[in-house]
């Protein structure tokens, strides 16, 4: 595809200094603005796959135009960029809902010190890699720092970024408990007050202040259009973390509704999920690994069990927007996977100080940290296939055959781990669903347009339709044949703005 991108950037210097000279001849005339005409194009948009046909695309001032679905368009105008699209196809651009901008992958806090240049090599080439795998829109769940997120929206190419403000934790629970109790609440200063651990709240926090209404106000004050809260009861031999109460659910719900702002909880477990069903959210954050329900383990289950199966159906009879994220664990499973390291997908979207970093007995730590039995590979790696693995594979197939409302979102980087790298890890988790049993059609609606509508950015985003953000990807083969089509990307049209693939790739030459 390089061949056509150098063929239709000609088209752009020629169109440009046609425009210069007839800008000389005639100064009075003001110039209609630039077109962009994708020409001779497979149009595939989620919103009318029965009609997938050849045409031409228009974009104009950053956004579609016109779409003629037919061969015998009219010819573009002068002045106007053409890129032909023949034996090409052409989506909307990716949206992945769920993603952690100011986390580096591989890494906990105390190492990033002492590396600030690996790391701003690491932010700047961020946004690119998402635009790389096609992702031009990502929604952080839960600002640490405005300040990262700002410096994402300024960098000369990126993905529009949407939050859901700071996150909406229980006091002293998921995942705030990860800190020190003395620095957890400065960390997540928009925590909900739990009434029963007024003892184990610093007094400073006042309660009125942080009720979920108080909460969700102050997200919506600072611009997210959405929140995030959390059940979760813990990890490994812990299952002691507080969870918030149906009340708090009810009220968050309330709150969310009233500001407008779409409502996530985390929850990977039966009994989380069924919560997050009766209270009503808008989309559960993660698929279900753990089977347990407070006493009684399910985790042994061979088959879903009929209790999960009917939870899950009246998530998908709900519609109720579902992330299995996958590559959550896989981004844990793969530090025992010997080669993973050594694809080349990774020096595409890592710059190579970091890379050969992951590669160093140090950048090993969350390997070592996550197998404290010191297992041999294979077993570590079994262990996942047969328990966690399983489980929301089995849970994801299930909502599949149902076919549940999944909103396509990746969790980037879940944990400090350099498994879920951005742009690739949405390029891994497709697979997950795939092989979990998710249809191409339905990871590509994932992507797009279901995201968009339950996000409420389908006016903007999420199909090929007049009026629409020209957030566009120009394919060699169609998502609707194979998976790796999304690793065919030619061009990206960011805003109407063409982009050729490789010159945002982390080892572009520059
Ligand atoms: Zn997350």
């Amino acid at each position: 595809m390089g061949i056509a991108w150098i063929r239709s950037g000609a088209t752009v210097l020629v169109a440009s200094f046609l425009a210069i000279t007839s800008f000389a001849q005639a100064p009075s005339k003001p110039s209609p603005p630039t077109q962009t005409w994708i020409t001779d194009v497979t149009i595939i948009s989620p919103e009318n796959l029965d009609h997938v046909a050849t045409g031409t695309v228009v974009i104009e001032d950053g956004r579609i135009l016109r779409i003629d679905r037919s061969t015998r368009a009219p010819k573009p105008p002068a002045g106007a960029v053409v890129i032909p699209g023949k034996g090409q196809y052409l989506v909307p651009s990716l949206i992945d809902s769920h993603v952690h901008l100011a986390s580096v992958p591989g890494m906990n806090s105390d190492q990033q010190a002492g590396k600030s240049q690996m790391i701003e090599a690491y932010r700047r080439q961020l946004p690119r890699s998402y635009l790389y795998y096609g992702y031009t829109t990502v929604v952080d769940l839960a600002v640490f720092s405005q300040k990262i997120l700002q410096d994402v929206r300024q960098s000369p190419l990126h993905p529009d970024v949407y939050d859901c403000g700071e996150s909406l934790p229980l006091a002293n629970g998921y995942p705030m408990s990860f800190w020190p109790a003395e620095q957890r609440f400065k960390q997540f200063p928009n925590f909900i007050y739990d009434p029963a651990q007024g003892d184990k709240i610093p007094a400073e926090y006042k309660p009125e202040d942080h009720t979920p209404a108080a909460d969700v106000t102050r997200v919506k004050n600072s611009g997210g259009i959405c929140v995030k809260t959390f059940f979760e009861r813990g990890f490994a031999d812990n299952f002691k973390l507080p969870v918030i109460t149906s009340e708090m659910i009810a009220e968050t719900r309330r709150a969310a509704t009233q500001s407008n702002l779409v409502l996530f909880m985390h929850g990977n477990s039966f009994e989380s999920q069924k919560f997050g069903l009766a209270g009503n959210v808008d989309v559960i954050a993660h698929g279900m690994w753990h089977w347990k329900d407070r006493d009684r383990s399910l985790d042994n289950e061979p088959q879903v069990p009929a209790e999960i199966k009917s939870t899950l159906d009246e998530i998908a009879q709900k519609k109720i927007g579902y992330q299995p994220t996958i590559q959550v664990l896989e981004g844990e499973r793969v530090y025992f996977e010997p080669e993973f390291l050594n694809s080349p997908a990774i020096a595409k979207v890592v710059p190579k100080e970091l890379l050969a970093w992951f590669r160093s007995p140090e950048g090993q730590w969350f390997g070592n940290e996550i197998n404290e039995d010191h297992l041999p590979a294979e077993q570590f790696r079994k262990i996942y296939d047969e328990g966690p693995l399983r489980r929301v594979r089995q849970a994801t197939a299930y909502l599949a055959q149902k076919d549940a409302n999944f909103v396509f979102g990746t969790d980037t980087p879940s944990g400090p781990t350099y498994g879920n790298l951005p742009g690739l890890n949405g390029y891994l988790e497709m697979q997950q669903l795939h092989n979990a049993g998710l249809s191409l059609t339905q990871i590509f609606k994932a992507a797009t347009i279901n995201n968009a509508r339950k996000l409420k950015l389908d006016a903007q985003l999420g199909s090929i339709e007049p009026g629409k953000t020209a957030n566009l990807l120009l394919l060699s083969k169609s998502p609707l044949e194979s998976l790796d089509a999304y690793d065919s990307i030619s061009t990206i049209f960011l805003h109407g703005k063409p982009i050729p693939r490789e010159t945002v790739a982390a080892n572009a030459i520059q």
